[in-house]
């Protein structure tokens, strides 16, 4: 069987990942802050540890999947000793910054950091289509990426374990922003009686086939030359303007739409009305250099 991983949170999120592990054959000890709900995995032959300090000397990898930053140093700063020397991989969702604070308290303590993301749900671990995103010490990721992998596909962007975070809230950034989008655009069908079900059967395809011109506008924000001849913002700007009038008379709220209107209109108040929608990209940029 395959290595002792002990797994600290027993959430929902917890529980998928230490079934992943025993399903893959490992030796798995869980640990829950409060107790009962283990039993399911101790059924599958998990091992209930009583505390977290037990789990972490019995195995060698340590799977932290609690709710937050501050949850994770409440568990682990008092194992701190024990930890030292063994391979922590934390997948409790943290801001970037707070993974490489995690990274630089686990370094002052020998303790081998691994920050991941997970872009799945709970029912989606260990089953096509989840994929989990990691950073930190490349070490870690390489001795234990068949473990990792019986959870999803396993990604390593880099040493600055920031890094996994940053994708992994910027892909979700995406994400929310395409939902509100959809809501948007089922208030409006609403105002005529038709239903999001409906709504969704046409949203579905349309938001899919334009994914696929994302590529299209990379090359122009990394460049930062926005020229254009095909759509220019001016021509977008007479479209959204165009689109919150009818949400407007369709008396649905401005909250979605306004802030991609406003982005718009700063660059044509600029002067970049000739040039192509990706420039709004500029209203919100950082000040670091083109890659
Ligand atoms: P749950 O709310 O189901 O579980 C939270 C876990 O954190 C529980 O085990 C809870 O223990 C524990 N916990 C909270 N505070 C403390 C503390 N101070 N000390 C010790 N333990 C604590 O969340 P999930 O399992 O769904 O999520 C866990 C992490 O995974 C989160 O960071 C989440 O963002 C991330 N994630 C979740 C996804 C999902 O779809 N669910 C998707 C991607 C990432 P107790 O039972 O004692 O309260």
């Amino acid at each position: 069987s395959g290595s002792p991983i002990a797994v600290l949170g027993l959430g929902a999120m917890g529980r998928a990942l230490a079934s992943a592990f025993l399903e893959g054959g490992h030796r798995v000890a869980v640990w829950n802050r409060t107790p009962g709900k283990e039993t399911e995995l101790v059924a599958a032959g998990a091992t209930a540890a009583a505390t977290a300090g037990e789990a972490v000397r019995a195995s060698r990898l340590v799977v932290v999947c609690l709710l937050d930053h501050t949850s994770v140093h409440d568990v682990l700063d008092p194992l701190a000793a024990d930890l030292a020397g063994r391979a922590v991989v934390n997948l409790t969702s943290t801001a970037p910054n707070e993974a490489r604070e995690l990274a630089a308290w686990a370094e002052r303590h020998g303790i081998d950091y691994l920050d991941g993301g997970i872009m799945a749900t709970p029912p989606m671990i260990g089953r096509p289509g989840s994929s989990l995103l990691y950073s930190g010490s490349k070490t870690v990721f390489e001795e234990h990426t068949p473990a990792l992998k019986l959870m999803g596909t396993a990604d390593y962007f880099g040493e600055d374990a920031g890094l996994a975070s940053l994708y992994d809230f910027a892909l979700l950034s995406g994400m929310y922003l395409m939902f509100a989008g959809f809501t948007h655009g089922a208030a409006m069908v609403r105002s005529a009686g038709v239903s999001a079900a409906e709504f969704a059967e046409r949203a579905v395809p349309w938001i899919t086939a334009m994914a696929q011109t994302i590529p299209m506008a990379t090359a122009a924000i990394d460049s930062g030359d926005y020229t254009t001849d095909v759509q220019s913002l001016d021509f977008n700007k007479a479209a959204v303007d165009a689109i919150v009038r009818a949400s407007r008379d369709a008396g649905v709220g401005l909250d979605v739409i306004a802030p991609v209107k406003a982005l718009i209109d700063r660059q044509v108040a600029d002067g970049h009305g000739a040039e192509a929608f990706d420039r709004i990209f500029e209203g919100i940029r950082p000040l670091t250099p083109s890659p």
